[in-house]
């Protein structure tokens, strides 16, 4: 069976007027005095989600990093709440202006130009301010880089660790680099077009060149690209096409393997050469004194190595 790259639009407008669910979204609570945190998309604009966009038709006022970037979005959807500019050089004082209005009872939201905001993103110090001043702050979830890159990438480890942006002088990098060499969970960046060569070969520098590393780059855009190597091809993949050095990018990086694992890989690393030189049984009986790791599964992959070599 064929499928169309392309299919015809529905009448979307018709579509969501009659969900079922547009009931729920009109009957659910939307508390006066608190302030919205509301994730915009990160590249496809229709990402936006159904309650988002119920919350930015009905506050007073939505604060956001820029507000050409706000309007343009908002103006898509057919919205035209004030904006008030907050961005990481006003945090501090447009939080009491927020304060003020939320105080009088109104209801504000707070978005960034792309995602969830306070995550990479100005809006965490007036989310503070807000929770200081004992107000409430309610969460509307929606895109995050971060997520989205891991959901795609089909590295498998319950644990990650977000990053984010590294510093962009080469010796603070290095130094943040360097702590994270040990960490078994897959580690999470955030890179600009501009450095993300730079950061390649500053991973490439600080971390084994077998650990597997994804590029998510444009994500939820025309050009998205979802490239998995080991780090040492990372460089050379970059490179490949000029245009790989522009757009968006979420690096992810594996984890340090877990104590155990590193072990058994030095452990076959040793039986490897002393199989070039011994018998199976010597070879184990060696790697077992050397690595302090049981003779007899060292044995038992000692005899495994050999039937693979023979193959
Ligand atoms: N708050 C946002 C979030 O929730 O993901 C992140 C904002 S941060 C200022 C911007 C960085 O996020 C970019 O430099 C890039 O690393 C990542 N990013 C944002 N949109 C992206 C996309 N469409 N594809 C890949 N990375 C993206």
């Amino acid at each position: 069976m064929t499928v169309p790259e392309s299919v015809p639009a529905s009448n979307v407008a018709n579509v969501l007027a009659n969900l079922p669910v547009m009931g729920d979204l009109a009957h659910q609570s939307y508390p006066s005095a608190t302030l919205y945190v509301v994730a915009t998309p990160i590249g496809n604009v229709t990402d936006i989600s159904l309650r988002a966009l119920h919350v930015l038709s009905l506050v007073n006022a939505v604060a956001c990093e820029d507000t050409r970037n706000t309007a343009q979005l908002m103006t898509r959807f057919g919205l035209h709440q004030p904006l008030i500019a907050a961005h990481q050089h006003n945090e501090r004082e447009v939080a009491e202006t927020l304060i003020a209005r939320l105080q009088a009872g109104e209801r504000i939201a707070l978005v960034s130009d792309a995602g969830t905001p306070a995550v990479s993103d100005p809006g965490a110090r007036i989310v503070d301010a807000v929770r200081a001043a004992g107000l409430r702050v309610l969460p509307l979830p929606g895109a995050s880089a971060a997520v989205t890159a891991l959901s795609a990438s089909g590295l498998v480890n319950d644990q990650f660790y977000f990053v984010g942006f590294l510093p962009a002088k080469a010796k603070q990098r290095e130094n943040v680099l360097q702590t994270l060499r040990a960490v078994t969970a897959t580690l999470v960046f955030y890179e600009a077009p501009h450095r993300i060569l730079d950061c390649a070969a500053a991973l490439a520098a600080v971390f084994e060149p077998q650990r597997v590393v994804v590029f998510a780059r444009e994500l939820t855009k025309m050009f998205e690209e979802i490239h998995r190597c080991p780090l040492s091809e990372a460089e050379a993949w970059i490179k490949a096409d000029p245009h790989r050095e522009k757009g968006e990018f979420v690096v992810l990086l594996a984890g340090a393997p877990a104590a155990e694992e590193e072990q058994d890989l030095e452990a076959e690393r040793i039986l490897k050469i002393l199989l070039t030189e011994c018998s199976v049984k010597q070879a184990a009986n060696l790697a077992a004194q050397i690595t302090g790791r049981k003779k007899n599964a060292l044995y038992d992959r000692a005899l495994q190595m050999k039937a693979e070599d023979g193959q």
